[in-house]
């Protein structure tokens, strides 16, 4: 059950890769970079995992997943932002409970490389 969240996430992951590579007309992409943030919820083990077996049988087979953890950054009213834990919500300087998360809560596909094209035709030496 837990891993549930983690597959669909790489599903979606896998998804949003083969647009970019139609959009682009590139099909190999070597490195992915993917922002996991700290209380998204997702183990990026699991996540890993997942993309190791659902991309078998994709274009992205030979694809570097690089995973970024993101820290959870809370912001108070009064203006200061800092890391939150989850055991620990309350704002250090004026100790409010009333904390937003501003960062750290989403899966983020942050950055494709992909492998430039051969080099077509002209340009001989
Ligand atoms: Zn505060």
């Amino acid at each position: 059950m837990h891993t549930l969240h983690e597959r669909s996430l790489v599903r979606d992951l896998l998804d949003q890769l083969a647009e970019l590579s139609d959009e682009n007309g590139l099909s190999n992409a070597v490195l992915v970079r993917v922002e996991v943030g700290e209380f998204s919820g997702v183990e990026p083990e699991l996540f890993e995992s997942g993309f190791e077996e659902l991309r078998l049988g994709t274009a992205f087979e030979r694809t570097t997943l690089e995973l970024v953890v993101v820290p959870a950054i809370g912001a108070c009213r009064c203006g200061h932002e800092f890391r939150v834990a989850r055991s620990r919500f309350v704002c250090p300087v004026c100790r409010d409970g009333r904390v937003e998360v501003v960062s750290g809560e989403d899966v983020v596909l942050s950055s494709v490389t992909f492998e430039e094209p051969e080099p077509v035709g002209g340009g001989s030496r």
